[in-house]
């Protein structure tokens, strides 16, 4: 298998558009990269650009220590596994995975050795030969896979491999994807939007925007510490919770003023934001949405973070359920402190989500407390969106 480095990337498209820029990671042998993030952020492309479907405009594309920008898509060793994986309707599944192979003039015992060892590793082997039609989705999917493998490439390439099957079929995919990796112990390149598919697969993701590297980090790196709004808000679902803050200090201790609520922060991340002077400014604060709770118990371990609330959606998960609230995303000063649902009535809200136990008793309109577990609270600057507390 094999070790890939991406240094300094451009992709500029001959009508000017750049999309992508400075792109730079380095992937280590047996690795499961993850490309995510919103339509059109530059994912496809820049696996393009390591298939050799697409021109680098600029920078350095290395397999195991080789320059490859020149070389030619079939000479770089790699399989890629697309959305759109057409079979040849007309062949066998066998034929289909052996077509690649044939081409290549490779010796036929060879090739049936691959086929089989392949159908063996993806379950197929009680489909040889059937036809594409004749195969469920996920089958046909396997198939694809099947045709990657069986040419036993350096590094895999998939986009979006799942996205054209049905909710249950995914997630039986991805979890023999995930088999996949192990048992072939391969490179894999993963490009989706699916956070989901991000988080259970990724040894390591990649989270972009616009073209740029947002960060780079394993799942719970990325999960704990997000280095920006963009990519809290990105990775976890529901997703993390938000709302205009205000941080002020108090007898040496540090709050966080928003709606008509003011919340103490415990010693270490106020320490934070005192020594990096954000005293007395509007910052962003943020909170996942199963740090928030409702039971007694977490009640009574945190009555310095609660916040009071009136429930304006319920929805029954199974073992879980999500209560929807609205805070206000403005502290009109003159109304600060003294609360009325009127002098409110024009502010601008945000809705935010709790996930909590089946247990509770909350329901469509109750108002009931709420404590935000504090060593989980997560503080944005409100003008660069960088993370100062996580
Ligand atoms: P999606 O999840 O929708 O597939 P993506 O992150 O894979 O999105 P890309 O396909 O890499 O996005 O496209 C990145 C950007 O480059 C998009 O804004 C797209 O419109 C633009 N783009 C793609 N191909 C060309 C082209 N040939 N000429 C100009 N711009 C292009």
């Amino acid at each position: 298998m094999a070790s890939l480095s991406l240094k300094h990337i451009y992709k500029i498209y001959p009508n000017g558009f750049e999309a992508v820029k400075d792109f730079n990671l380095e992937v280590e042998d047996k690795e499961f990269i993850i490309f995510v993030g919103p339509s059109g952020c530059g994912k496809s492309t820049t696996l393009r650009m390591i298939a050799g479907l697409e021109d680098i405009s600029d920078g350095e594309f290395m397999i195991d220590g080789k320059i490859m920008n020149d070389v030619e898509p079939k000479d770089r060793d790699i399989a890629m596994v697309f959305q759109n994986y057409a079979l040849y309707p007309h062949m066998s599944v066998k034929d289909n995975m052996a077509f690649g192979l044939k081409l290549r003039k490779t010796p036929k015992h060879e090739i049936n050795k691959k086929v089989t060892d392949a159908s063996m590793i993806l379950d197929l082997e009680q489909l040889l030969e059937r036809k594409p039609a004749a195969l469920s989705g996920g089958q046909r999917q396997r198939v694809a896979m099947g045709r990657a493998i069986v040419r036993e490439p350096k590094v895999f390439l998939m986009d979006e491999p799942l996205s054209n099957l049905d909710a249950k079929l995914r997630v039986q995919m991805r979890a023999e994807i995930a088999a996949l990796h192990q048992r072939l112990g391969a490179t894999i390149i993963y490009v989706t939007h699916d956070q989901t598919e991000a988080m259970t697969l990724g040894t390591k993701i990649v989270v972009m925007k616009d073209g740029i590297i947002q960060q780079v980090a394993s799942p719970r790196e990325l999960y704990n510490n997000p280095v920006n709004l963009f990519v809290a808000g990105f990775i976890g679902s529901p997703q993390m919770n938000f709302v205009n803050a205000e941080c002020r200090e108090e007898k040496g201790e540090v709050y966080l003023d928003f709606d008509r609520f003011s919340i103490k922060l415990p010693g270490k991340q106020g320490a934070v934001l005192k020594e990096k002077e954000y005293i007395g400014k509007q910052v962003i604060m943020g909170i996942r949405p199963e740090k928030i709770f409702e039971n007694e118990y977490a009640l009574s371990v945190h009555p310095e973070t609660q916040i009071e609330v009136k429930i304006n959606g319920y929805e029954l998960l199974g073992s879980e359920v999500l209560l929807y609230f609205n805070l206000l995303d403005e502290k009109p000063a003159e109304v600060q402190r003294q609360f009325s649902e009127d002098a409110y009535a024009n502010v601008k809200k945000v809705q935010w989500t709790a996930k909590v136990d089946a247990s509770t008793t909350a329901r469509y309109g109750s108002t009931i407390k709420v404590a935000l577990d504090p060593n989980k609270i997560h503080v944005f600057d409100k003008e660069t969106e960088e993370a100062i507390v996580n």
